[in-house]
């Protein structure tokens, strides 16, 4: 037997020709998108309104779930850590946050990460491999049926950020395969206007977006202000190092419709680059760019086998007014799920978690 078909990374369209493929008609192909999606099923027994002999046929060409829920963290702030594996055994993670206003859930776009942040966790595991499209899918069903029951409507919508492991630029046909399908009214129904994608800076990846007519929001990932600091923190900047990146920001920022959003992300790391002078060089750096973007100061989550501390809270206020003296908006993120490894920069698959944090819980999957 050939490899099984996932229907969950298919857009309604192609569900529709698959099924048609087996010789049922194409309404079949609307029902099981809807059961995949909307009702959020992840078995085809669970499908019952299907007969049983399609259901049959389904079984031996295709699948309706990959990803096995291997452990569930919960921290003491409420926000949820699940680690799960690929068919092939790989670890994927996925965070959901809940928040006041609208809960966020951020996925993984690869299983490990090629690139070699030196403040990241995730850094360590190197790339496993690029998710499929309906992987990333999947891992925001899982996160949903979790928080709010299989099938139940979400209290407000949800937001997604790809910040999880990985760097979405390098699994750009997938992610942007995956925002479709999560778009589909008849799905999920997730907006790319609900939906923030991060980089560490793929500069061609980032001019791509800018001529994408329904896209997502776009976060950076900066860290440093000069060349000189971010080759040794972030070495994709020796292949597209700052000028080159700040250039396609602005294009980017060019292509900026009302509404849309575009941020900076700068981890603060104690001694490291959070001097008054680092907060000087970031203005002037944007601001001869003539970049209006937001910066976002996220202090570092420290892990063992990182060699970083977190600034002082003091040290990111005073980080922060410069930058604002000079006419840079900058906002301090509070980090989430620090004690069960849930933190940007925090994924490495673990599967222990500090003491205090509560004991992993297994889940039905
Ligand atoms: N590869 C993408 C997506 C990952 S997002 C990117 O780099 O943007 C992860 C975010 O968390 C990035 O902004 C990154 O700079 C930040 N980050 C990584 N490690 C961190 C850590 N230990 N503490 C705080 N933030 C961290």
């Amino acid at each position: 037997m050939g490899e099984l078909t996932h229907l969950t990374g298919l857009t309604r369209e192609e569900l529709g020709r698959y099924v048609e493929g087996l010789g049922e008609p194409a309404y079949r192909g609307r029902q099981v998108f809807a059961a995949l999606h909307r009702r959020r099923l992840r078995s085809f027994e669970e499908m019952t309104d299907l007969p049983k002999s399609f259901r049959a046929r389904l079984a031996e060409s295709a699948t309706a779930s990959t990803l096995k829920v291997e452990s569930r963290y919960v921290a003491s702030d409420g926000t949820r850590r699940y680690l799960m594996k690929t068919s092939d055994g790989l670890p994927v993670e996925t965070v959901f946050i809940p928040e006041e206003r609208r809960d966020t859930i951020c996925f993984s776009s690869q299983s490990g990460c090629p690139l070699q942040c030196d403040f990241c966790l995730t850094a360590k595991l190197g790339l496993l491999r690029t998710l499929a499209a309906g992987e990333m899918v999947e891992q925001i069903i899982v996160a949903l049926n979790d928080a709010y029951g299989v099938g139940a409507k979400t209290p407000r919508g949800t937001n997604l950020v790809a910040m999880g492991a990985g760097e979405p630029f390098l699994a750009f046909e997938p992610l942007m395969k995956a925002l479709r399908v999560m778009a589909d009214p008849d799905g999920l129904f997730i907006v790319p206007n609900r939906v923030t994608v991060s980089t560490a800076g793929v500069v061609p990846k980032i001019r791509e977006l800018a001529r994408v007519p329904d896209r997502p929001h776009l976060a950076i990932s900066l860290a440093a202000p000069t060349d000189e600091l971010r080759d040794r923190l972030m070495p994709i900047n020796k292949r597209w190092p700052l000028e080159e990146l700040l250039a396609a920001c602005k294009e980017f920022e060019q292509s900026l419709r009302p509404g849309e959003r575009f941020t900076f992300e700068y981890v603060m790391l104690d001694g490291v680059n959070d001097s008054d002078a680092h907060a000087r060089q970031l203005a002037n750096l944007l601001n001869r760019h003539q970049l209006r973007a937001k910066v976002n100061l996220i202090p570092h989550n420290p892990a063992e086998g990182l060699p970083y501390r977190p600034s002082p809270e003091e040290r990111v206020q005073v980080f922060k007014a410069i930058l604002e003296s000079k006419g840079v908006r900058a906002f301090v993120r509070r980090p989430r799920g620090r004690d069960i490894y849930a933190a940007c920069g925090q994924l490495a698959a673990r599967t222990s978690v500090p003491a205090a944090a509560d004991r992993p819980v297994q889940i039905q999957t």
